[in-house]
């Protein structure tokens, strides 16, 4: 319910248009009623007149009579019945009268159908437009911890399937409940106000209705819940298919990730097999409610009619009344089941929403004004769950200073970086930016002064020019020509088919990997944060691209603050200070003769890795 509640603050902006939808339904149902009213002059006129019980239908309002002696009053369809009345007599007349209600009460209906129909819809695809923005919005601001717990392809699958499955409640079954119910309303006050005795005498038959629709509903939403899990599964399992390609068909694992898949489909096809099951069930048992009660209905009308209490057109039009009002039910209990299943999807919906983000701003948090003079780690401790990742960093980071980080895997490199970025907030202990506590500040005014380039290059599917300026359109060209050819990256990108206008989405996979970090390189010379973070920029790159990328990173160092992680020992030789992490402790600082003259784990680490390269590498800026 308030889940529900909270889907149609989505609509409320469009209230307007599905208040309109809804007012267009009703004006159907009356067109329906219109249709009813024919039934009886058609029965008890333009057919022999028989067995009438005038007694039963006397002081009733008779639509059509109203109507033929409304339009007969203002002379509207004078002519025409006048014409049908000479030609054919009385009875013709009627007839005529008849046709022509028909198609006007027909043409009435389609216009009002189609309104209906487009405006339900078109409030659908906005309130869905409106909520997919929305929750790709709180994804997007989330902190990394979230992505570390929520799989991508889990989260393409809720804004795609889950949203999706939400389109349709709101553009129409929403409206339709609302229509509906009005409907089923009227019909029954016109069942009662036809024949109050059989109207009762079916009322019995109600609680028979809600209880199988209640459990049918209840059911398909647990069976529609478990289904958006598993295509949440699936989605996952094909996203790291298809983005892994290489390795799996390097490793031949197709057959064995085409297996993985379909097995997740597996499971998805079990969880809406149960739901088909109970779909299918719903009518089959709501026919045979019907059945027994018209059996019923039947044999108590047989005697009012032998009774000379019933004439037949009356009990004629009551049927077909009733049978509006079936059909109008069986829709919604119809619709009651979809309700249910996208239910399912809206609770997995507002629950990723609402998933409190762990990285927030500081009410009334003010901006970190221009990096001057230092940064500063203080007693900082850090755990991404239970075990302790970071114990105790102190750290005074003056401006201009390059600062590597070194130590062997799982040492804790990375989390330290990622803390000064406010990528994790510090368990304990702070980190600060010439004396501002950075979670006192706003959050893109600490990460416009920050810098980042990684081992992974990600690079958007758009231009060349666009992925230096990323974000920024109004840069001039001449800039990001600066930026790239500072990153020693003009060379390639002005031999590529049509330069700076290249879309990557094409040439992004033609690009070596040097030369994909080369543009990333020069994404961070544009930007020209004061700040630079280099995580392992070179790490997965062959020793002559590692020399073009280590030029490009020397121009981008340049009169910055920086913190390099490398494997390799030999890039971070040059750094003003080593900082040797061990099991989430600094446990060496120094610089590069100091540390080796120290004999620690620095002289130990670079021994080791002396050893497996075999020589030094010639190039080194840092
Ligand atoms: P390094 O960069 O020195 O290789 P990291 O900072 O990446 O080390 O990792 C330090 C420790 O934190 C490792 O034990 C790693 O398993 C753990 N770790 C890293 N990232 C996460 C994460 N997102 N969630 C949980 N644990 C993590």
């Amino acid at each position: 319910m308030k889940d529900i509640l909270r889907l149609l603050r989505y609509v409320r902006p469009y209230a307007g248009r599905l208040a309109a939808a809804v007012a267009c339904s009703i004006l159907i149902s009356l067109v329906y009623l219109g249709l009813l009213g024919l039934i009886q002059p058609i029965l008890d006129e333009v057919f022999p007149r028989a067995a009438i019980a005038p007694a039963a239908t006397a002081g009733k309002i008779q639509p059509f009579d109203s109507i033929r002696r409304l339009l007969g009053a203002g002379g509207a369809l004078a002519p025409l019945t006048s014409w049908a009345g000479r030609m054919r007599g009385e009875s013709a007349g009627t007839l005529a009268l008849i046709a022509a209600a028909i198609i006007v009460l027909f043409v009435l209906k389609g216009l009002f159908t189609y309104l209906a129909s487009y405006l339900t819809r078109w409030t659908g695809l906005m309130a869905v437009r409106d909520l997919r923005a929305d929750l790709y919005a709180r994804i997007q601001r989330q902190s990394l911890a979230f992505f570390s717990d929520h799989p991508t392809g889990s989260l393409i699958s809720r804004v795609v399937n889950d949203v999706g499955r939400l389109q349709k409640l709101v553009s129409g079954d929403l409206a339709d409940i609302f229509r509906l119910g009005a409907v089923v309303l009227g019909q029954a006050a016109w069942l009662f106000y036809l024949n109050w005795r059989l109207a009762s005498f079916c009322l019995i038959l109600l609680p028979l209705v809600i209880y199988p629709v209640a459990r049918f509903g209840s059911r398909l939403k647990a069976t529609s819940r478990r289904s958006q899990e598993k295509m949440g599964d699936a989605a996952s399992i094909m996203k790291e298919g298809i983005t892994g390609t290489r390795v799996v068909q390097g490793f031949g694992m197709e057959d064995f990730e085409i297996g993985r898949f379909t097995k997740a489909l597996d499971r998805i096809q079990a969880a809406e097999k149960r739901a088909a099951r109970v779909v299918s069930l719903t009518a089959p048992v709501l026919e045979l409610i019907g059945a027994v009660g018209a059996a019923a209905l039947f044999t108590y009308a047989g005697q009012r009619i032998a009774a000379g209490k019933l004439s037949p057109g009356e009990f004629a039009t009551f049927i077909a009344a009733l049978w509006m009002i079936y059909a109008s039910l069986k829709n919604l209990v119809k619709i009651n089941n979809e309700v249910q299943q996208s239910m399912a999807a809206a609770s997995r919906v507002f629950e990723l929403m609402d998933l409190p983000n762990r990285i927030r701003e500081m009410p009334g948090a003010a901006d970190l004004p221009p990096f001057r003079e230092r940064i500063e780690f203080r007693g900082v401790h850090f755990a991404y769950g239970q075990a302790p990742v970071l114990r105790g960093i102190d750290l005074i980071v003056p401006a201009g200073t390059v600062v590597a980080l070194v130590g062997s895997s799982g040492a804790g490199k990375s989390t330290l970086v990622n803390l000064l970025a406010r990528f994790y907030d510090v368990t304990s202990g702070a980190v600060l930016i010439d004396e501002a506590d950075i979670r006192d500040v706003t959050l893109p005014s600490l990460r416009r002064q920050i810098g980042l380039v990684t081992q992974e290059v990600i690079l958007f599917d758009d231009t060349v020019r666009n992925n230096i300026a990323y974000g920024r359109a109004g840069i001039p060209l001449e800039k990001v020509v600066a930026a790239a050819r500072a990153a020693h990256a003009g060379a390639f990108i002005e031999a590529l088919p049509r330069g700076y206008d290249t879309p990557l989405g094409e040439a992004g996979h033609r690009l070596s990997l040097g030369q994909r970090q080369r543009i990333s390189i020069a994404r961070a010379i544009l930007k020209d944060s004061p700040i630079l973070i280099l995580d392992e920029a070179t790490s997965s790159l062959d020793m002559e691209s590692e020399a073009e990328v280590q030029i490009a990173l020397q121009n981008l160092m340049t009169g910055r603050t920086v913190f390099v992680i490398a494997h390799r020992l030999s890039t971070v030789r040059r750094a003003d200070v080593i900082l040797v992490l061990d099991n989430g402790r600094i446990v060496e600082r120094g610089t590069h003769p100091d540390l080796l003259a120290r004999q620690g784990l620095y002289a130990r680490l670079y021994a080791l890795q002396f050893k497996d390269d075999g020589q030094e590498p010639e190039v080194s800026v840092l």
